[in-house]
């Protein structure tokens, strides 16, 4: 029988017990749970405590040893490097469990840490998934991150292994992401005490010797063999994954086990509305939540193929997507706002040149989907357009459209309605509820669903501190998204951006903090503020204001070299669109910077009250500097 969206989701919050265990049903276990849900010590919620499993069993043997070990599980393809690949669930299930022979051979087990820095290659979803198969936590870091922030991530996690490529390329350039990992463990406090190196031949590199493995070398040396899956607790860990908060230190969200498997395997079917015969391409990169949920384990736990891309939209040429979508006959496609607007610099020929008739419908997120590109990809493709919003905390979903349910009506601009456990509201300071049409802080209610972060990494207070205080002092247990919302008289939600100081360009997120503190850290600056502002294709940039010390003088090559510090230590995305040196910023008397008038300056727009400003001088000579680089540019 087909249920209703609203009668499905109203059991998912009121009889939860009953709703989760039907879905985990679905799935194998070694051991039943005890009970579907611990809220014991809340807001640490725990869910199916006592059940064992293991996401790579689920995710991999069982179609690999069940009907599907002669279907495609990955399909690799990479423009870069002008190579594809097609690998069974039977060759994975081979490919895995050797290389989990190797983790063990180097002593690496349950609840070790395995960091992975490694391009959009089969061998790492192999990694990620031996990982899963021996109980090891993994914690994959996008391979545009610098050095530094490498480093800050080994610190905090102590990783036992870190697994990496000698490079990648990117539109032909060379990314020496081996030498990366040289600096990084130079520059790391924590000792690792293998690197293993999977060698495409792209890049030279000095191999240090005891520390350093060759990927290949060491799955040959171990044959072909078998490893037991290891009996995970459904609440013990299964990965960390660093996202950026308020504050200049990164956050490693921890994600359990079984919970995670399970709410992955019901979002696929009813979020995605796949089937068994489907073919699932998310466009996103491994180092995103996006792509262990939806890249590895959402197609793979649900026995359908994962396209696996290497490259960038418009390269060889804007038609390369399409090319591969039209190749493989994908079926749902997930993407991001900022890859349609990139595309939509180019004629659609580009696009429409396609068989394209597999497709049954594309869901976009990361970032808000305005209307224009919204009916710009309806329009050129002709199919459904899925806005859906969630974060590197949910794991999946939490405001979306169901296309295994019932497919609700489009409203552009809104992802539409919550996600199945899903109990959210758009709430004031005190946590009350706005009326409908009211802008608010976007909340949830407590228990968060199965598949939600468990804690942060080594720092359950700051867990506590980031998502749970903010209404506290009114007495409220409400998790806080971080967003500003509005929630209509039909119950759609409506999202409008980060409510704190998170800026988020082309779908990726930065803190302005992490931004001003690499920034304040040159030995000519005093101070510094980022802000995000509006960009054309990356939905944001960053801008940002530098006041230096007594006596410097502002050159090209200062620029430059603190451009150079951020994209060192940060990465590439960080780097500003605007960077302005000024005399001083614009504060409030209590010396707080006041982004809004930089975002105001930045973006033309109203400037709103400036009672509170300390010296409004500030304001004229930020306006006249923007100015001043308009001026030049144009
Ligand atoms: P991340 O954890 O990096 O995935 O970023 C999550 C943040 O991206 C959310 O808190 C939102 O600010 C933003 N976001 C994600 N999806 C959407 C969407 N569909 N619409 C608007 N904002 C979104």
């Amino acid at each position: 029988m087909i249920r209703s969206y609203k009668e499905m989701h109203q059991m998912s919050v009121m009889n939860l017990g009953d709703f989760w265990a039907a879905e985990a049903e679905k799935l194998h276990w070694f051991k039943p749970w005890e009970r579907v849900l611990d809220d014991s010590n809340a807001p640490f919620f725990r869910w199916f405590p006592g059940g064992e499993t293991n996401l790579c069993y689920n995710a991999v043997d069982r179609h690999a040893l069940g009907d599907r070990g002669d279907k495609p599980a990955i399909i690799w393809e990479s423009p870069e490097m002008g190579q594809s690949e097609v690998i069974t669930f039977r060759e994975l299930y081979q490919r895995v469990n050797r290389f989990s022979a190797v983790l063990k051979g180097k002593n690496v087990n349950k609840g070790d840490r395995v960091l992975i820095y490694m391009p959009m290659v089969p061998e790492a979803i192999i990694a990620v998934l031996a990982c899963a198969r021996i109980g090891a936590i993994h914690s994959v870091v996008f391979a545009g991150f610098s050095f530094e922030s490498l480093a800050d991530r080994i610190n905090d996690s102590s990783p036992k292994m870190l697994i990496c490529s000698d490079g990648s390329k990117r539109k032909g350039k060379v990314i020496h992401l081996k030498k990366i990992v040289d600096r990084a463990l130079e520059a790391a406090k924590v000792k690792v005490p293998h690197v293993l190196v999977f060698d495409r031949g792209i890049d030279e590199w000095e191999p240090v010797v005891g520390r350093d493995l060759y990927w290949r070398e060491e799955v040959e040396n171990v044959g072909d063999v078998l490893v037991e899956p290891e009996r995970m607790l459904a609440t013990d860990p299964s990965y960390i994954l660093y996202t950026s908060g308020t504050t200049g230190k990164p956050k490693g969200v921890v994600r359990d086990t079984g919970g995670y498997m399970v709410a992955l395997h019901s979002s696929m079917t009813q979020i995605y509305g796949c089937g068994p015969d489907d073919v699932y391409w998310s466009t996103s990169d491994i180092g995103w939540v996006v792509g262990h949920s939806y890249i590895i384990y959402g197609p793979l736990l649900l026995g359908i193929p994962s396209v696996v891309f290497e490259g960038t939209p418009d390269n060889p040429n804007p038609g390369i997507w399409w090319d591969i979508v039209d190749k493989h006959r994908v079926t749902v496609l997930f993407s991001a706002p900022t890859g349609m607007r990139m595309l939509r610099k180019f004629p659609v020929h580009w696009i429409q040149d396609h068989d394209l008739s597999s497709l049954r419908h594309i869901f976009l997120a990361g970032e808000p989907l305005d209307e224009p590109t919204y009916q710009w990809v309806t329009e050129t493709l002709n199919k459904p357009v899925i806005d859906h919003y969630w974060q590197t905390e949910s794991g999946w979903p939490m405001i979306t459209n169901h296309m295994g349910i019932e497919t609700l009506p489009f409203n552009p601009g809104s992802p539409t309605k919550e996600a199945m456990g899903w109990h959210l509201d758009v709430v004031d300071e005190n946590g009350e509820p706005v009326p409908a049409g009211e802008r608010g802080f976007l909340v949830a209610h407590p228990p968060l669903p199965p598949g939600t972060l468990q804690t942060i990494w080594g720092d359950d207070q700051r867990y506590i501190d980031s998502y749970w205080s903010m209404f506290k002092r009114c007495g409220k247990d409400l998790y806080f998204s971080g967003d500003y919302a509005i929630k209509d008289e039909d119950g759609y939600f409506w999202l409008l951006g980060r409510a704190d100081e998170v800026i988020n360009v082309a779908g990726h997120r930065m803190g302005t903090r992490e931004v001003e503190e690499v920034i304040s850290s040159h030995p000519q600056v005093a101070e510094a503020s980022a802000i995000g502002i509006d960009d054309e294709v990356k939905g944001q940039a960053i801008a940002a204001f530098v006041v230096l010390k007594e006596g410097v003088e502002e050159t090209e090559a200062l620029h430059k070299a603190i451009i150079d510090l951020i994209r060192d230590r940060i990465g590439p995305i960080a780097t500003p669109k605007i960077l302005n040196v000024v005399a001083q910023l614009p504060k409030t008397r209590s010396g707080k910077v006041m982004r809004r008038v930089l975002r105001a300056l930045c973006e033309e727009k109203e400037m709103g009250d400036l009672s509170t400003i300390e010296d409004g001088a500030s304001v004229d000579e930020i306006r006249n500097a923007l100015k001043d680089m308009e001026r030049k540019e144009g």
